[in-house]
Parts: structure tokens; C-alpha cells; sequence
């Protein structure tokens, strides 16, 4: 087996499974090469007065990958690896995902570089303002609509509504994950996990599985993790082991998930919590579970440490967690991997639901947020699983065919090509 080359960046990790979809369908070379790069690319200086009166230049980013299926839709990362190249990959992530959930948005990511756990609420405030501010000419409630992403949350959503509609008038459908009082979706914050339980659930149903009893290593207890943790008891699964960015625990015999979010809320890290032994994030990727949930960071599976997998099963809750080469290697192993446009898209398809609520100015009870998802994650699964099986390809092999297929078809449609 020839594995691909370990070191792409992970914009070249996502053209890399673009690309094998795209050969597969045989999509023409020209089209290809259309839907391959982004269509409009902003990098801005976002400048910022530090509470001790300095000021500090921090890059931002917003990145529209494709539109060809209605306004460019994805979330805002406030990290110190969100450069171009990983803001382009999640941006081209978002176009597949959209396609795949079959929800009317096109494909975009913002970013700016920063640690947010060193800045004060004020300086959060002001940065996402300034950011807002020098983007704002190209979103959009009908062009472009952002959303949270690690980093950041209901709050900077709130404060980025804000920002716009100083500029642009009161528009509440110009980002999703606001918080509740303010146009946000009931079920918003629990629908990244909620999502991916129903995709695992579905997938089990459809492969013949029994779930109950499996063990579960998540890593991540942030928005994706602590969610997919809270909900995953509802299959019969028994999380065994999570981390976060300050390391992780484990217990074979399970943990008490209620206590641990008590614990993280008091200490502000799973690290301590009683009862549990302690391990590094690198740690929890090999940890003897049935069931492995990256849902932290891109690239934390490579071609060192894909063979010290355990799981069998392997549920992409993160973004490009898993690089191309360890994706083969895992596959040669007979893992089962569900990919995170799969996985994941439960948050911006909830996302959807809050901006056709915003449009609407009406509002849907959580049950039916919750019912809808599950039937977007079921289709969308069900879909993945079917076609994997008719062309003897991975889940992630069926998940890009049938979104760059459908992305294909609108740009065919509208004529571009
Ligand atoms: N940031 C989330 C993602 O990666 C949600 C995006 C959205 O809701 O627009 O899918």
C-alpha cells in the first residue's frame, strides 16, 4: 500500500479526498478544478486595545469556499493554528457537509489567530467587533452567515450580531448559534453531539451492530465532547475516558458523566476528577475502548500513531482529525470510520433550522429541532452507508462522492460550466 504523503497541509488533506471523490464520479477536469479552490479568500488586520492599553494586531480570516448551493455558511475559529491553510480546509469541509446534509448553504470558515484563553471578555468583545467589522461587506443573511467553532460560543455570536447590525440594521439571520434570548435555536448547543449520537446510532441499525455495553475514549470536552458524552449513555454506551487541553482521565469502569461536568464547571478541566487515573491527550487516542471520538482538533490521527489505534470504531466528531495516509491504514485494519462531514454536520444543521426560524421570526419547540435532526442525520447516514456498500468504497469515500456530487450539479445547473 502507498500511503499518501503524511506532511500535506490540511488544506492538501481535504483535496486529497475531494479529489478521489471527484475521479471516481468522473467529474470533468475543468469543473474539478472549479470546485477545488475557494472562491473568494479575505485576510484582515484586527487590531485590538489590550485592557493594559497596548494595542495588538492579530490576523483574521474569512474564507468562501463554494456557493453553488445557496449562501456561504460556517463557523468562526479563535485559535493559534487558524491560518489560511487550515481555515481553507474547514471552509472546503463546510461545502461537502452542507451538500451532504442536503441543507441549502454553500461552504465558508472564518478564523482569527488568537489564544482566547489569554484574552479578558472585554478584549474578546472588542476583537470580535473589529473582526465583524472588517469582514461585514461580504456576509450576508442571504451571502454569508457565521457561526461558532472552537473558540467561541453563543457569546462572541451575540456580540457578532451586534457588530453587524450597528453597521447594516438589526438582522438576526447574519449568524447562527446565538444565544437562546436573542433569535437563537433551542437545541443549537447540543446538536454537534446529538447529531453525531443519531449518526451513530443509525449507522449501528444499518450495520447490524449491538452499541450496548461498547466503551467510549472521547477527546475533547468542548462543545462536540462534552455533548456526544452527555448523550452517548443513550445508546448503552459507557464513556471510559476524555481529555481536554489540559490532559485526561480514565476509568475502565466507566465515569459518572453528571459529576464530571460539575467537576469541569468547579476546575475548569476534566484533570482531577476523583476515581480516575490520569493520561495525555496522546494517550487517550490508544486507550483500550471500543469506540474512539476525536473531537478536539484536526490531525491528531497520522501515520505514527494510526497502527496504536485500538477502537474499532472511529466517530469523526472534530474536523480532519484523521490525515489521508492513517485514514489507509486504518481502513487496511478493518477500522470503522464515520467522517466528520457526517458526523458532525448535527451544528450546522441546526444552524439551518435557527436561520429559516430567524427568517420566519418564529420559533420551533426543541422537540421538533430535535426530530428534524434526526431525520437530516438518518437521511444523510443512511445515504453514506448505502452507497459505501454499492461501490465497495470507506464511509468517507461515499460521504465526499455524494456531496461533491451534488455541489457538481448545482454549478451545472447554474451554468458556470
Ligand atoms: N462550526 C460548525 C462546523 O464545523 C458549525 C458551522 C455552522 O453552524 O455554520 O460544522
Amino acid at each position: 500500500m502507498t500511503l499518501p504523503r503524511d506532511d500535506m497541509n490540511p488544506f492538501e488533506a481535504v483535496t486529497w479526498c475531494f479529489d478521489r471523490a471527484a475521479n471516481r464520479l468522473r467529474i470533468d477536469e475543468d469543473l474539478q478544478e472549479l470546485m477545488r479552490l475557494p472562491w473568494r479568500e479575505l485576510k484582515a488586520e484586527v487590531p485590538v486595545r489590550l485592557d493594559n492599553g497596548r494595542i495588538k494586531v492579530f490576523i483574521g480570516y474569512r474564507i468562501q469556499h463554494n456557493g453553488a448551493r445557496g449562501p456561504y455558511k460556517g463557523g468562526i475559529r479563535y485559535h493559534p493554528l487558524a491560518d489560511a491553510d487550515e481555515v481553507r480546509a474547514l471552509a472546503s469541509l463546510m461545502t461537502w457537509k452542507t451538500a451532504l446534509a442536503d441543507i441549502p448553504f454553500g461552504g465558508a470558515k472564518g478564523g482569527v489567530q488568537c489564544n482566547p484563553s489569554e484574552l479578558s471578555e472585554g478584549e474578546l468583545n472588542r476583537l470580535t467587533r473589529r473582526y465583524t467589522q472588517s469582514i461585514s461587506h461580504i456576509l450576508g443573511a442571504n451571502r454569508d452567515i457565521p457561526a461558532p467553532d472552537l473558540g467561541t460560543d453563543s457569546q462572541v455570536m451575540a456580540w457578532m450580531m451586534d457588530a453587524y447590525g450597528q453597521l447594516h440594521g438589526h438582522t438576526p439571520a447574519i449568524v447562527t448559534g446565538k444565544p437562546v434570548e436573542l433569535g437563537g435555536s433551542y437545541g443549537r448547543d447540543a446538536a454537534p453531539g446529538r447529531g453525531a449520537m443519531f449518526c451513530l446510532g443509525q449507522w449501528a441499525r444499518l450495520a447490524g451492530k449491538d452499541l450496548r455495553g461498547m466503551t467510549v475514549g472521547i477527546q475533547g470536552f468542548g462543545q462536540v465532547g462534552s455533548w456526544i458524552a452527555r448523550l452517548v449513555g443513550e445508546l448503552g454506551c459507557k464513556v471510559i475516558a476524555v481529555s481536554d487541553i489540559k490532559g485526561g482521565i480514565i476509568n475502565s469502569k466507566g465515569l459518572d458523566i453528571s459529576k464530571l461536568l460539575q467537576h469541569t464547571k468547579e476546575s475548569r478541566s476534566v484533570v482531577g476528577f476523583r476515581e480516575t487515573e490520569p493520561l495525555t491527550n496522546e494517550e487517550l487516542l490508544e486507550c483500550p475502548c471500543d469506540i474512539l471520538v476525536p473531537a478536539a482538533v484536526g490531525e491528531v490521527i497520522h501515520a505514527k500513531n494510526a497502527d496504536r489505534v485500538r477502537a474499532k470504531i472511529i466517530v469523526e466528531g472534530a474536523n480532519h482529525p484523521v490525515t489521508p495516509a492513517a485514514d489507509l491504514i486504518l481502513a487496511n485494519r478493518g477500522v470503522t470510520l464515520l467522517p466528520d462531514i457526517l458526523v458532525n454536520a448535527g451544528g450546522v444543521a441546526v444552524s439551518y433550522f435557527e436561520w429559516a426560524q430567524n427568517i420566519q421570526e418564529f420559533r420551533w419547540t426543541e422537540e421538533r429541532v430535535n426530530q428534524e435532526l434526526q431525520g437530516i442525520m438518518n437521511r444523510a447516514c443512511t445515504q453514506v452507508f448505502d452507497l459505501a456498500h454499492k461501490e465497495k468504497v470507506t464511509l468517507r469515500e461515499a460521504a465526499f462522492m455524494i456531496g461533491v456530487q451534488r455541489v457538481a450539479r448545482a454549478e451545472q445547473l447554474r451554468g458556470f460550466v
